[in-house]
């Protein structure tokens, strides 16, 4: 047991934002109950973090860990014997998710939850997703050691595949417990070599029994939380430790092409060439510039173009390149939908002699996080002298589709240089050490101390 006793913790959820920040040097009040808010362990947090990135880690200092393969295995059974020691009933569902549950002192109430993911990219970082299920159990060990019992189930989740590397679709194991595909749908989807998601998570042991999806009968949860490195530059280049993250970026994806005529390079004089590499120049130009007129809440990105037939001598008759357009509301994308049409239609009409196909083959809605479970992300950076930063996420995560069915939030911290999905994805253990406090007095704010 550590000195953190009850009482000291109810006096400082009592307080609001007057409390002092953790750094301050502890002294005694009158009462005897040492000051500053309840703090996780900052070293258990990071010695977590570095045991965990040794399953899977790359000569590059990061880790690969796909999805159902025998290194997501261990890193599993890793997690679950530290929550089992923890004194957590673990739960596994039919599509691999791993719930590990902290009884609360009132059995009727929904659990507050927590977690995020532990694949990774094949050339991922250490912190990715491992961030926000580490951090829940710190949360967790932390109540232990401070001998605090909550009125709500705290729980700590472990989502399926959320990378969607090894298989599609992404962040697969929220997806279902949400209902935004099925559960045969995402069992019998195949990896590059044939293997389904179904003969898989039974080779690895983790085809669970418990229902897979609220439709299927899985219990809600009060409250979703859920700490993740930020990925982007944002918080960093703001000097900001804490995002308070207020929803998720809308997005919508298309392939366009762009069709004119090949021919012969030399005898084909300018005047009649229809080029279809010149057109489709002008309009990724132009996604660049509807995204720039939606600013600070849009996003375009054209990352893929294939011209053909692609020969020096060639004048291009088909040119395909993919579109990637966010936004933090659907009015602005529905602009830039729009003028991405009308940006093609006078391009056609300007006699070029071509014809523009667009077909949009992503939608994901933008998503608003629930204003009080933000507010208490607020609140916990700020009880810790923190001043948060209201973050909008540029990418999705788990908890986009746990929103779908209960009140969610985010808590981002910097990560180096905004790098990640890359082996040298780093952060500052400061950083994350604080991500998790606030993250532990946001639950210990929704659950209530029994
Ligand atoms: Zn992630």
């Amino acid at each position: 047991m550590r000195t953190s006793p009850l009482a000291s913790l109810a006096t400082h959820s009592a307080t609001t934002m007057a409390s002092p920040p953790a750094s301050e040097p502890a002294t005694q009040d009158s009462t005897g109950t040492p000051p500053g808010p309840l703090a996780v362990d900052h070293d258990r947090l990071w010695r977590s973090l570095m045991t965990l990135a040794k399953i899977g880690a790359t000569d590059k200092g990061g880790v690969c860990r796909l999805a159902l393969t025998d290194l997501d295995r261990q890193g599993r059974e890793l997690f679950i014997r530290w929550a089992r020691e923890a004194g957590c009933e673990i739960r596994v569902d039919g599509i691999g998710n791993i719930f590990a549950r902290r009884a609360g002192s009132d059995p009727t109430r929904a659990a507050v939850a927590t977690g995020s993911h532990l694949d990774t990219q094949p050339t991922g970082g250490k912190f990715d997703g491992n961030y926000g299920v580490l951090a829940g159990l710190e949360v967790l060990r932390t109540l232990d050691d401070a001998g605090i019992r909550t009125q709500a189930p705290l729980e700590v989740c472990v989502w399926t595949n959320e990378e969607g590397s090894r298989f599609v679709p992404v962040m697969m194991g929220s997806g279902v417990y949400a209902g935004a595909f099925t559960l045969e749908h995402a069992l019998a989807a195949t990896d590059a070599e044939g293997r389904t998601v179904a003969g898989e998570l039974k080779a690895i042991g983790f085809l669970g029994q418990s229902p897979a999806g609220i439709a299927a009968g899985a219990p809600r949860v009060d409250a979703y939380f859920e700490a993740h490195i930020e990925q982007g530059p944002i918080l960093e280049d703001a000097s900001i430790v804490i995002g308070a993250v207020t929803g998720a970026l809308g997005q919508r994806w298309y392939d366009v092409t762009v069709t004119g005529q090949e021919a012969h390079a030399g005898p084909t004089p300018m005047r009649l060439r229809r080029d279809a590499l010149l057109p489709a120049g002008a309009l990724i130009a132009r996604v660049n510039q509807i995204a720039l007129s939606e600013q600070p809440d849009a996003r375009g990105t054209v990352g893929c173009v294939t011209v053909h037939p692609n020969s020096r001598n060639v004048i291009p008759g088909r040119v395909s390149f993919t579109v990637d357009f966010r936004h933090s509301t659907d009015d602005g994308l529905n602009r830039m939908h729009d003028a991405l049409h009308q940006a093609a239609a006078a391009l056609e009409r300007e006699g070029h002699g071509i014809s523009v196909a667009i077909e949009q083959v992503v939608y994901f809605p933008p998503v608003a996080f629930d204003p009080a479970l933000v507010q208490l992300v607020r609140d916990g950076a700020r009880r810790l002298g923190v001043q948060p930063l209201d973050i909008v996420s540029g990418a999705g995560h788990d908890a986009v589709y746990v929103s779908r069915t209960a009140p969610t939030a985010m808590i981002f911290v910097p990560c180096k240089d905004g790098i990640s999905h890359n082996e040298i994805e780093d952060a500052d253990p400061e950083h994350l050490t604080a991500g998790a406090n606030v993250l532990l007095h946001a639950m210990l704010e929704r659950a209530g101390i029994a």
